[in-house]
């Protein structure tokens, strides 16, 4: 039998029958060969994969792993790290491998701005809620690469993202809030105490207005004084 490739993502080999992608899936014009009636490891591996995951107050809760950003370098995982298959004593639900170091927003933010050696694939989940590795686009320039944003392959031109994430984190600085600064509908009171600095950043920033990359440069971007929040 000649060798398959993989149904969702079209790499080889693809050992797996396609009949493992679960009814529940919803992406399948997403698919990358059509045709095919087969999966490779990766994707037959995410689709089932649930998680243990110890939350600050201690406690443990089952995450999919539609919820994960992933950070690939040279076709091995680096983010999140999953551990050994566990049982969690006075839990029910199962036997999982524990997940832990998820991906901040933060932490996305610094893959941007430095990114590993390549290849390397990026993916971003937005919403939590799709299975977004199998369609992972591969960066093979840090200077200039693509990675996958929720379902939407995004090109970063590093000192493009990286003027437009100074602009964005500079409005924050002056207090408005994310809402305000990607929708362009700022508050008069905000305005009247900060509109000699804005106009400057704000006409910068129309041009990528409703674009995915201003909406990637959203979720990472950061107050100076709270560059570490978490997932929200
Ligand atoms: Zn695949």
């Amino acid at each position: 039998m000649p060798s398959a490739e993989c149904y969702l993502c079209a790499r080889r080999p693809a050992p797996h029958p396609r009949s493992q992608v679960p009814e529940t899936f919803t992406a399948h014009a997403f698919a990358r060969s059509q045709e095919s009636d087969s999966l490779c490891e990766r994707c037959a591996w995410v689709l089932k994969l649930r998680c243990w995951y110890q939350k600050t107050d201690g406690n443990w809760s089952i995450l999919f792993a539609r919820a994960f950003s992933w950070l690939w370098v040279n076709s091995q995982l680096v983010v999140p790290t999953i551990g050994p298959e566990l049982s969690i004593a006075g839990k029910r639900g199962g036997t999982f491998p524990v997940v832990s170091n998820l991906a901040t927003r933060s932490d996305i933010r610094g893959w941007l701005l430095e990114p590993p050696t390549p290849p390397f694939e990026m993916v971003v989940a937005q919403s939590g809620q799709k299975h977004t590795l199998p369609f992972a686009v591969t960066g093979w320039d840090r200077e200039y690469f693509a990675l996958l944003f929720e379902m939407d392959t995004v090109w970063i031109r590093k000192t493009q993202l990286r003027g437009l994430l100074e602009i964005y984190e500079s409005l924050l600085d002056l207090g408005f809030s994310k809402t305000e600064i990607d929708t362009g509908e700022y508050r008069g009171e905000r305005l009247a105490k900060s509109l000699t600095p804005w106009w400057p950043l704000e006409e910068k920033i129309v041009p990528y207005r409703g674009s995915r990359l201003l909406e990637l440069v959203s979720f990472v971007a950061g107050r100076s004084i709270t560059k570490d929040t978490t997932n929200a």
